[in-house]
């Protein structure tokens, strides 16, 4: 199927109402694998990283780890569910060259964590609440290179190459109930609910959930039903949509071809669905197997899981405010409005103007240089806000500087240049180039009275009362002194040469 044979998104919302279900992948930061003692580390030698256990030898045996067991009943606690006081693992059987236990170790009917619920919020500032089945523990697979097509598929590929340095590394499953009633805002309820997700398991520090990196991926299940109807139609699962941006349109994407398909009297198959970045588009992948096909049975070589309720509520004491209220505090702390802390959000800026004011700079002034100066910066280099080159205590000194008039606007900004540009701190940077403004009154004022002598047509216009020229000796005295000179003392100056009132 083509884009041009899809249905507009504003008919298929006419007829359709759509039903979606997320399954967001977590990868955990542990140290170790979550049942072998391997390093998880990125970027080792393929292969470097493995053990009998996580390559599925016979013989060898999975333990438990405490802190992956840690991480998700963290997770299960801040997204409000509830915590099972005993569950066990299921292997999942099936075979890929990926996986070489022929089996996913994972959980099946018995998740460490279930029903609860998710409140995210809409870009208009409306909240929305997702519910959430359950979360559940599980290992990643290795990785195939698929080498010598044209497509990096398995299809047209001469060999392929495993690495399963990734085997047995902890991963959360989060699986949401199916979400209803977001209508044509289900594919913004889609990108809200996987960045608040992310954001919340940041705060946790369980995950840097990295969606670039892999750290965290998204498979979106999606369904449209006639509205009013009660009983949900087939769903098709687009799988590892791995940034924001994607989730949004392949939701977006797979309304308007099931619609397309359900309108012409089609039929929708039950089957994953590849998403590609170029267009916006997906594509068949396989038909869905159902639970069956994995013949799941408990996993019969490691204990139980029976989180202690104490453990349970230490844990619970330990969870950090939820970003979504932690944003909405420091959003009346700063006072911006929600169209402004959408963008800062959106900049990955919140947590450097906290650091930034934390190191002594006030708010408006930590906004104004990250959003401003720096976000220019970032966006010239392609980078993030957080990859550059300064810190927030580094961006709290120029604050500092400007404010005690050391340095004007201007100048300010050549302080930053020369830290990103790795001169050194911003005082440094001062010393070095030489910035600061000018506010020895004596050169001032010889600055001021050269500009008057070699402007008399408008100094006459001042004197006459026409003060509004004073704007044009004003940047005569700036262009002398190279932009050092505080603006607004000069025009006191001028207006004061002058013998007429500001
Ligand atoms: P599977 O393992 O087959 O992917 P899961 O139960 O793990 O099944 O996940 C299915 C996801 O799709 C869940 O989030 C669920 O709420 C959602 N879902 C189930 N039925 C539908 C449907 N008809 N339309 C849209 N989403 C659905
Ligand atoms: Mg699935
Ligand atoms: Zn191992």
């Amino acid at each position: 199927m083509t884009v041009t044979e899809l249905v507009s998104y504003e008919e298929a919302l006419a007829t359709y109402e759509p039903v979606m279900g997320l399954e967001v992948h977590v990868e955990l930061g542990t140290k170790t694998k979550m049942f072998c003692g391997c390093s998880t580390e990125l970027g080792a030698e393929p292969n470097s990283q493995t053990c009998p256990t996580c390559l599925g030898m016979p013989g060898s045996l999975p333990v438990v780890n405490a802190v992956g067991v840690e991480s998700a009943v963290k997770i299960g606690l801040a997204l409000h569910c509830e915590i099972a006081e005993w569950c066990r693992f299921a292997r999942k059987n099936y075979f890929y060259p990926d996986m070489p236990k022929n089996f996913q170790t994972s959980q099946y009917d018995e998740p460490i964590a279930f029903n609860g619920y998710l409140d995210v919020q809409l870009e208009d500032g409306e909240v929305f609440r997702v519910e959430i089945e359950r979360a559940h523990m599980e290992e990643d697979t290795g990785k195939s290179t698929h080498v010598g097509g044209a497509t990096g598929r398995i299809h047209g590929a001469s060999h392929s190459l495993l690495d399963y340095n990734r085997a047995g590394i902890p991963l959360i499953e989060i699986v949401t109930k199916p979400i209803t009633g977001a209508g044509e805002r289900a594919p913004e309820v889609a990108k809200a609910y996987v960045a608040e997700l992310r954001e919340l398991i940041k705060a946790l520090g369980v995950s840097e959930a990295r969606m670039e990196m892999g750290q965290m991926r998204c498979d979106v299940n999606l369904s449209l039903m006639p509205k009013g109807a009660e009983k949900f139609g087939t769903r098709s699962e687009t799988k590892n949509v791995n940034s924001l941006r994607s989730v949004e349109r392949a939701a977006r994407f797979e309304i308007q071809r099931h619609a397309a398909v359900l309108s012409s009297g089609g039929t929708i198959l039950q089957e994953t669905r590849h998403f590609h970045e170029e267009d916006g588009s997906t594509t068949s992948g396989r038909i869905k197997e159902e639970a069956e096909d994995y013949r799941y049975f408990p996993e019969p070589d490691l204990v139980p899981v029976a989180p202690s309720r104490e453990w349970v509520e230490e844990l619970r004491a330990t969870l950090p405010e939820l970003p979504r209220v932690r944003r909405n505090r420091l959003r009346e702390e700063w006072g911006v409005s929600e169209h402004d802390m959408q963008s800062i959000l959106n900049a990955g800026a919140v947590d450097l103007i906290v650091a930034t004011i934390e190191a002594g700079a006030d708010a408006a002034s930590a906004r104004k240089w990250w959003m401003g100066e720096l976000a220019r910066r970032a966006n010239e280099a392609g980078t993030d806000l957080a990859a550059l080159e300064i810190t927030p205590g580094q961006v709290a000194r120029v604050c500092a500087l400007v404010a005690e008039g050391s340095l004007n606007d201007k100048l300010a900004r050549q302080v930053i240049e020369g830290v990103l540009a790795g001169e050194g701190d911003p005082d440094e940077v001062v010393d070095k180039r030489g910035l600061k403004v000018v506010s020895d009154e004596g050169a001032l004022g010889t600055a001021v009275d050269e500009a008057i002598a070699a402007n008399a047509a408008v100094a006459d216009k001042i004197r006459a009362g026409k003060v509004a020229a004073a704007g044009a000796l004003v940047g005569a005295v700036m262009k002398a002194t190279r932009g050092q000179a505080d603006a607004a003392r000069v025009r006191e100056l001028i207006l004061e040469k002058l013998g007429v009132e500001g």
